[in-house]
């Protein structure tokens, strides 16, 4: 092809009707087409990136192989096509705005007024175009972030009107998703907020040329006709996007609805190769009846808002549907467990997994949470701050250093077990700080991990300032928990495991930004094999166990 083809995909009538994951859905049909295709996503606040985001406000800070702190759609991006997304994928409002306030200070601008149209708009349209400048994708879709009609999104629909015109005919796309709401009163889908959702679209001058209407009833030949004719798109672009048990399965109900055979004639693309789904269909399969189940609890402080762990949530569905296994992940709140409850609260969970996070709140029960797992041989898997907490806990119970504790928390610990990093002391600034991205990491032949990942020389991505300290590191090592995974670099201990423990892992990194549908990341895979195990053990156990209580029941 000889330029790249744009899509721009809007919002309108409420937020999070799943526009990332329509978009990664027809990026996912568009990329098994044989075509080459990246997605990016505007955001329009004005915080520079997530970074220093609360996960209650927008769910989980995903990070990038480069290093980007971005939005969670990302996550999506990468787990449904399996390609890198890195800085360029996500801009926010505050980035958009930094980078048109340094060149003014600079003096770019000539002595020229600096407004939102030209400046701001213009910046959007460089960022949108900056994907294509570096790698000739056959079809770059950008997902604007919020609803239209919001202040907010304005400078970004301008941009989109302004790309649309400049690139010409043919060369772009708008697909815009609303909501088609059913009114059980009278039993009927509505289509006037979609209208008028459209109508907004309009007098900012685009018209959008496919509809996605998310709706919880099937659409009507009628209904998709009258939204065609009041909306003025044609009959076969309104696309119904109905409520499904999984996000996993909304590219083949895109398929469909034929999403991928429209927006390709509609930008003149040819394609003759039909979208192969078919290893995607075994996994939606595989997810969607399953053959066994098993327990395993996410013990972390965000638990009441699931996007908060969402790329780990996803990375165990994605082991799960490997083994053949649905996984009910229990979610526990870490301010709940204390070293008198954790048995009861912890019954019957066949694996671990304690969650990164930041700040002393619920430390001491992620804590408990870990000793828990070491003693009675559960299947634990510690991230980030979870592999933090594991390493204190073996301080305080293992090596005897009773006062044992992060810097993060307590700054006059006698034992600093995990401690600020040398280049982060002088740091003071919060945004874009930390130690981010992939690095390289060693792991030790013979050791579980390297069992699990088939190789010695790894790479993954990091979202920390804290770090096990290495003059401790001996003390560990004759006590029995090992450092299975260093920085070839800088020497720090990216991996740390018991060996006389069925299966305990601690990981400084986050493996869950890199586990996608078509290869589930190695660590999940392991801990849900593991929990598998415990489980099947303690059930011909427990079968052996119930002949003898039988009787006393
Ligand atoms: N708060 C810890 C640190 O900064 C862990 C961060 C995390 O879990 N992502 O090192």
């Amino acid at each position: 092809m000889s330029s790249s083809k744009y899509i721009f995909i809007t919002g309108g009538v409420t937020s999070s009707l799943g526009k990332g994951i329509i978009s990664a859905s027809l990026a996912k049909l568009l990329q098994e087409r044989g075509l080459s295709v990246t997605i990016q996503k505007l955001d329009p606040y004005i915080n520079v990136d997530p970074g220093t985001l609360n996960p209650y406000e927008h769910g989980e800070c995903y990070v990038t192989e480069d290093g980007a702190e971005t939005d969670l759609d990302l996550g999506h991006y990468e787990r449904f096509l399996g390609i890198a997304t890195s800085q360029a994928n996500n801009v926010t409002t505050g980035r958009i705005y930094q980078s048109v306030i340094n060149k003014e200070r600079r003096g770019d601008y000539l002595g020229k007024t600096v407004q939102v149209v030209p400046h701001i708009t213009d910046e959007i349209k460089r960022r949108i175009k900056l994907l294509g400048a570096r790698y000739k994708y056959d079809v770059i879709l950008t997902e604007i972030g919020g609803t239209v009609g919001d202040i907010e999104s304005l400078p970004y629909i301008e941009a989109v009107r302004q790309l649309k015109w400049e690139l010409g005919p043919g060369n772009t796309l708008v697909i815009h998703l609303t909501l088609v709401p059913y009114l059980s009163a009278t039993g009927e889908l509505k289509t006037k907020p979609t209208q008028h959702s459209v109508k907004v679209l309009l007098e900012t001058g685009i018209q959008p040329d496919i509809l996605v209407l998310r709706t919880e009833k099937t659409l009507t030949r009628d209904l998709r006709r009258k939204v065609a004719l009041f909306c003025n798109v044609e009959y076969d672009s309104v696309i119904e996007s109905i409520n499904v048990s999984t996000i996993y399965e909304v590219p083949l109900l895109m398929q469909k609805e034929k999403l991928d055979a429209i927006v390709i004639r509609k930008l003149g693309i040819k394609s003759s190769k039909n979208p192969d789904m078919k290893p995607w269909k075994e996994f939606v399969s595989k997810l969607k009846h399953p053959r066994q189940s098993v327990d395993i609890a996410l013990v972390g402080k965000y638990v009441e808002l699931a996007d908060a762990y969402k790329s780990i949530i996803e990375s165990i569905n994605h082991a799960g549907a490997f083994h053949n296994s649905k996984v009910n992940i229990h979610s526990i709140h870490s301010e709940d467990i204390t070293s008198q409850n954790v048995a009861e609260i912890l019954n019957g969970m066949k694996g671990m997994i304690v969650a990164p996070g930041f700040g002393d709140r619920g430390i001491e029960g992620k804590i408990t949470a870990a000793q828990f797992a070491r003693e009675k041989k559960i299947p634990f898997l510690g991230i980030c701050l979870g592999m933090q907490c594991a390493v204190i806990e073996y301080a305080r119970n293992k090596l005897g250093l009773t006062r044992a504790h992060s810097t993060e928390m307590n700054p006059m610990t006698p034992d600093p077990v995990i401690d600020l990093m040398e280049e982060q002391k002088g740091v003071s600034e919060k945004g874009g700080t930390m130690r981010l991205g992939a690095y390289a990491c060693r792991i030790k032949e013979g050791t579980l991990v390297h069992r699990l990942y088939g190789k010695t020389l790894i790479r993954e991505r990091h979202r920390h300032r804290y770090e096990f300290n290495n003059d401790y590191l001996k003390e560990y090592e004759k006590n029995g928990m090992i450092a299975s995974g260093i920085n070839p670099d800088n020497k720090l201990v990216e991996i740390i495991e018991i060996p006389n423990h069925p299966w305990f892992v601690g990981i400084q990194f986050h493996p869950e930004y890199s586990s996608t549908v078509m290869k589930p990341h190695p660590l999940f895979i392991g801990l849900i094999k593991a929990a598998l195990e415990l489980k099947a053990g303690d059930s011909k156990g427990s079968k052996s166990k119930k002949m003898y209580t039988a009787s006393t029941r």
